[in-house]
């Protein structure tokens, strides 16, 4: 199938790539769409079995698994951006992978993200490749201090990141990291995390969500509250610049962009993930459309929807135990969204709540 055919009718088949709480999330809203799917995940436990007519469990380098649910399924999409390079080219051969397996290849690895972001004029902290523990001393000079050393890959919650402060921090934090492909960044002192969530259409047609200002708690983001509490200009430049980079990937689906608004005013992108966003799940309850299904319409060739917002809205991850208090304490204005993981343990995000306030509009 190529971009010049229609829409993907009703009754198609999506096939999801990886089974966690936005497979099962992009499951749910793809019913609701007519459509079934076809999560694919090596975890026999997945969330998201939970929710879909159809499975597949195997590991993403069994290509006879690979090759079967690819003649079982109309597209392809996933809901983690570290699907491994080789699944995701088997399977574009096959089927129309969306979003495609270039925008994977900037998103799994930080420096090719950099520099991606970069070429194409958009502004991140200074930050260099560390190969050895020589060029982290010279770069440390270069950069200043505090720095972040993070691996380049498979990173995420913090995981995979050392904060140097003091010269005498290096040794240990590249031990720490290494032998993996290392990237030092200099540490910016934010004011704010906000994050966006744009969409791009099959037709090249965009649509994003107001600007989402993050709170984290032990690297995990906790809270993302809309509106952000931003000045308007920061807030469409922060739109405009994700829309921006979904069209410098030729990008099909719903992609989160992270910012760090520096205490000067400035944005900054920290990083870009090619999915469904937890920064985003607050659309669920308050936008006309919410990420979830503005995902499926971009991947089926569907037109986007209207991502207007109906009301503020603050909405907290519920990580660990704090997914037992919530049948007590569930407020009428509010909207639990829990995944139905077997257990919950410290540090898991196991649902979310969405508190809708009163609609005051974009500032
Ligand atoms: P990351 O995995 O890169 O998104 O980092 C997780 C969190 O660590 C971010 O959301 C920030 O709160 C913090 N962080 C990461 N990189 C930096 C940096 N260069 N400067 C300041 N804080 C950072």
């Amino acid at each position: 199938m190529s971009r010049s055919d229609g829409p993907l009718p009703p009754g198609s088949v999506i096939g999801i790539l990886g089974g966690g709480q936005l497979g099962r999330m992009l499951a749910l809203a793809a019913a609701r769409l007519g459509m079934k799917t076809h999560i694919y995940c090596p975890d026999p436990q997945s969330p998201a079995f939970d929710v879909t007519p159809r499975k597949t469990v195997a590991d993403y380098d069994d290509e006879p698994s690979l090759a079967a649910f690819a003649a079982a399924v109309d597209v392809v999409t996933y809901e983690f951006e570290n699907v491994p390079a080789a699944a995701a080219a088997f399977l574009a051969k096959r089927k129309p992978l969306r979003p495609g397996a270039n925008a994977l290849a900037v998103a799994q690895d930080r420096l090719a993200e950099k520099a991606f972001l970069t070429i194409n004029r958009i502004p991140v902290a200074p930050f260099a490749a560390i190969p050895d523990a020589g060029v982290l001393a010279s770069e440390l000079r270069e950069i200043g201090l505090p720095a972040v050393l993070k691996t380049t890959r498979l990173g995420y919650d913090g995981k995979g990141q050392r904060t140097i402060r003091k010269r005498s921090d290096a040794a240990a934090a590249f031990a720490a990291l290494a032998p993996k492909p290392l990237v030092l960044e200099a540490f910016v002192a934010f004011e704010k995390e906000i994050s966006v969530v744009v969409a791009r259409g099959l037709d090249g047609k965009t649509a994003a969500f107001e600007p989402a200002e993050n709170t984290h708690r032990d690297h995990i983001l906790k809270e993302s509250r809309v509106p952000a509490r931003v000045s308007s200009k920061t807030a469409s430049k922060a739109v405009e610049t994700a829309t921006a980079i979904a069209k410098a990937l030729d990008y099909v689906g719903v992609l989160g962009v992270e910012f760090f608004l520096s205490k000067r005013g400035k944005l900054l992108v920290n990083e870009i993930a090619p999915r469904v966003h937890n920064s985003g799940h607050w659309t669920e309850a308050v936008s006309i459309t919410d990420q979830f299904e503005q995902h499926i319409r971009a991947i089926c060739g569907w037109p986007l929807g209207d991502p207007s917002r109906l009301a503020d809205v603050v909405m907290e991850n519920l990580i660990g135990d704090e997914v037992l208090a919530v049948p007590q304490a569930l407020k009428r204005r509010s909207r639990p969204q829990l995944y139905g993981k077997a257990e919950s343990r410290p540090g898991r995000k196991m649902g979310h709540v969405n508190r809708i306030g009163a609609k005051t509009g974009p500032k």
